[in-house]
């Protein structure tokens, strides 16, 4: 899971990207499918986190 804060963006061409300030982002949504992956990214088990690869591939 992600401590760090998410939120949504609405682009100019009328996408929504969802991104995290940990660095996680995802685009091509609309607002209700970026909640969802943005809800879903703070709640994703440690071990498809990002920093959790990392650290058990060193
Ligand atoms: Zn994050």
């Amino acid at each position: 899971m992600c401590d760090t804060d998410t939120d949504i963006e609405t682009e100019i061409d009328g996408t929504v990207t969802a991104f995290c300030y940990c660095g996680w982002v995802e685009y091509g949504h609309n607002t209700e499918t970026a909640n969802a992956a943005a809800y879903a990214h703070q709640n994703a088990p440690d071990v498809i986190d990002a920093d959790a690869f990392t650290a058990a591939a060193v």
